[in-house]
C-alpha cells in the first residue's frame, strides 16, 4: 500500500501547483495547460501504478502474501508446535459431570431401541442454552428430526456454544459440521448410536483421542455420593445442599441431603450443633473416598456476597419450616454455613472450587468474594469459569492472594475470544501455577470436543506471545502443561497416587 500512497502525494503535489494537468474526478475538467517534460514523467509513472500496482496487490493477496497470512497465528509454525507438545501432555480435567455409562443422559427411542443420537450429543451441550433445537421426535426417526432440526443452526454459527462442539464432529467422524448433508447427518447419527452400545468408545475417547489421565467429577445429580466409576474419575464433594439445608424440607433428593445422611450414620440432626457433627462427618467420608476438593454451585441460586453470621443466628433459624422462614433468615444461614465450609476446606485440606461469573448474573461477579477470601488466608479458593465475563476481576483478586487460583473449566466454551485473552492477561499478573482448567462437559463428544477446543485456545494464546517475542517458545511450552496438568497435581497432591496411565494406581 505504502507505493501507491507516496504517488498520489506526487500527484496531488503537482495538480495543486499547475490546476490539475493529470488528477482524476472533478480535477480532471480544469482547463488544460502546458505539460512540463518533469510532469510528463511522473503523470506516466502514475499511470503505470494506478493500473498495475492494484493487479500486484491482488495477486499477493491472492498467493497468500506472509504478512497478510501471520495475522492468524494458527497458521504458524510456532503454533503447531506448541499445539503439538499441548496434545502429548496427559491431562488432568478439573471439572466434569460424567454419570456412570448406564445413567449417561440424553439417550432417547428410536426403532433400533432406547439410545445416543445426534439429537443427544447436541441436547447433552451448551449449545441449548441460547440457541434452538427441535425435540427428539415421538416417531423416533431420524430424518423426521433433522427435517425439524437443520435450519437450527442458522443463527449459531458464531457462537461458542456452538463451534466448540465442532472439533468432535471434525476429528472423530471426519464430518464438517458447517457444511453437513442430510446424508452424512443421517450417518453420523447411526455411527453415534453404535459407539453407545457399550462403554469402550466412551473410554478410548477420553483416554487415547482427548489424552485425559484424570478427571474430577462433579456428580451434582447425587451430591453426597463419592463414586469412582471409570479408572480415570477423582470424586467431589459438591457441598451445594449442605450450605442451604436450613430443613429438610430445603432439599428434595435424598441423595442430595445431609439429613438422609445423618438417619444413614446413626447421627442426630435437631440442633444446628447436631447439624454441623454431621457435616464434618461428611467431610470426613469424602477424604476417606478420595475426593479432592469440595464444589460450590450457589451462583445460580443467589449472591456470592456471604456476609458474617454469628451461630448463634444460625441456631435460631435450623429447622424453621421454609414457609416460616423469610429470604433474608435463609440467606444468613447460609452465609454462616459458607463460612463454616470456609473452615473445614481449611482443616481437611480439601481446595474450594467455587461456581463465579455467568450464573444467576447479578451477584456472581467474583469481587463479591474477596472479603471473604481475605479472612479465610488457609482456605484454598479456585475461581471458576474464570469468572467470565469478569476475567479482569479473577485476575486482580489471584494477584492480590496468594490462597486463589483460576478455573478456566468452560471459559473457551462461553466465548472462546475472552478465553484467549484472559490466559493471556492471567500470564501477566500471577504466577503460572495458579491456572486450571475443565472441560465441563457429560458425554464423550463433548468432553473430546471441550478439550481440544481448550488446547487450541491456550495454544493460541502462547503461540502469539512467543510470535510478539514476549514469551521464549520452551516457558510457553512449559506454561501450558502447567495449566493441562501440572498445577491440577501440585494443588491436589492426592492425584499423585491416582495416576494410573503408566500402571496401576498406586494404593
Ligand atoms: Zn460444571
Amino acid at each position: 500500500m505504502a507505493p501507491r500512497y507516496r504517488d498520489h502525494r506526487v500527484m496531488r503535489g503537482a495538480a495543486e501547483s499547475r490546476g490539475a494537468a493529470c488528477a482524476d474526478g472533478a480535477e480532471r475538467r480544469a482547463p488544460p495547460l502546458p505539460v512540463r517534460k518533469a510532469d510528463a514523467v511522473r503523470c506516466r509513472d502514475a499511470w503505470w501504478i494506478r493500473r498495475v500496482a492494484p493487479l500486484v496487490l491482488t495477486a499477493l493477496v491472492l498467493i497468500g502474501f506472509a504478512p497478510l497470512r501471520a495475522q492468524d497465528v494458527k497458521k504458524t509454525e510456532t503454533y503447531a508446535r506448541i499445539k503439538a507438545a499441548l496434545q502429548a501432555v496427559r491431562a488432568i480435567d478439573t471439572h466434569e459431570h460424567l454419570r456412570g455409562f448406564d445413567e449417561l443422559p440424553n439417550r432417547v427411542a428410536t426403532p433400533d431401541g432406547t439410545g445416543m443420537t445426534l439429537f443427544g450429543i447436541w441436547s447433552g451441550s451448551y449449545y441449548g442454552w441460547t440457541n434452538p433445537l427441535a425435540p427428539w421426535p415421538a416417531d423416533g426417526q431420524f430424518d423426521t428430526w433433522w427435517k425439524q432440526a437443520e435450519h437450527n443452526f442458522d443463527n449459531a454459527r458464531a457462537t461458542s456454544f456452538y463451534r466448540y462442539l465442532l472439533p468432535a464432529f471434525r476429528d472423530l467422524y471426519g464430518i464438517d459440521f458447517d457444511t453437513i448433508t442430510a446424508e452424512q447427518a443421517r450417518s453420523l447419527n447411526a455411527r453415534i448410536f453404535e459407539n453407545y452400545r457399550n462403554a469402550d468408545w466412551l473410554n478410548d475417547v477420553i483416554v487415547n483421542k482427548a489424552n485425559i489421565e484424570l478427571m474430577l467429577i462433579d456428580p451434582y445429580w447425587s451430591r453426597l455420593q463419592f463414586a469412582r466409576d471409570y479408572p480415570y474419575s477423582v470424586p467431589v464433594l459438591n457441598v451445594t445442599t449442605l450450605l442451604s439445608a436450613s430443613h429438610p424440607g430445603r432439599v428434595t433428593s435424598d441423595a442430595d441431603s445431609p439429613f438422609a445422611a445423618a438417619r444413614r450414620m446413626g447421627l442426630k440432626a435437631d440442633s444446628l450443633d447436631d447439624y454441623l457433627a454431621v457435616v464434618d462427618r461428611l467431610f470426613a467420608e469424602a477424604v476417606a473416598a478420595d475426593a479432592v476438593c469440595l464444589k460450590s454451585t450457589q451462583a445460580y441460586q443467589r449472591s456470592l456476597r456471604y456476609g458474617k453470621v454469628t451461630k448463634e443466628r444460625a441456631a435460631s433459624i435450623f429447622q424453621k419450616p421454609p414457609a416460616e422462614t423469610t429470604p433474608e433468615e435463609q440467606g444468613d444461614f447460609e452465609d454462616f454455613m459458607f463460612w463454616t465450609i470456609c473452615g473445614l476446606s481449611a482443616k481437611y485440606d480439601l481446595p474450594f472450587q467455587v461456581h463465579t461469573g455467568q450464573a444467576r448474573i447479578q451477584g456472581s461477579n467474583p469481587m463479591n468474594l474477596v472479603d471473604l477470601i481475605e479472612a479465610n488466608p488457609k482456605t484454598k479458593f479456585i475461581l471458576f469459569h474464570g469468572g467470565y465475563p469478569w476475567i479482569g476481576e479473577t485476575a486482580v483478586i489471584a494477584m492480590r492472594h496468594k490462597n486463589v487460583w483460576i478455573d478456566s473449566c468452560w471459559l473457551p466454551t462461553l466465548s472462546y475470544t475472552v478465553a484467549k485473552r484472559a490466559y493471556q492477561e492471567w500470564f501477566e499478573a500471577f504466577p503460572s501455577d495458579r491456572i486450571l482448567w475443565g472441560a465441563d462437559t457429560v458425554n464423550a463428544e463433548g468432553i473430546y470436543a471441550a478439550t481440544e477446543f481448550t488446547r487450541q485456545c491456550l495454544a493460541e494464546a502462547l503461540a502469539e506471545k512467543v510470535e510478539r517475542g514476549e514469551l521464549r517458545e520452551e516457558h510457553a511450552i512449559r506454561i501450558g502443561g502447567q495449566v493441562l496438568r501440572d498445577n491440577a497435581l501440585k494443588l491436589f497432591p492426592r492425584l499423585e497416587r491416582m495416576l494410573w496411565r503408566d500402571g496401576p494406581p498406586k494404593s
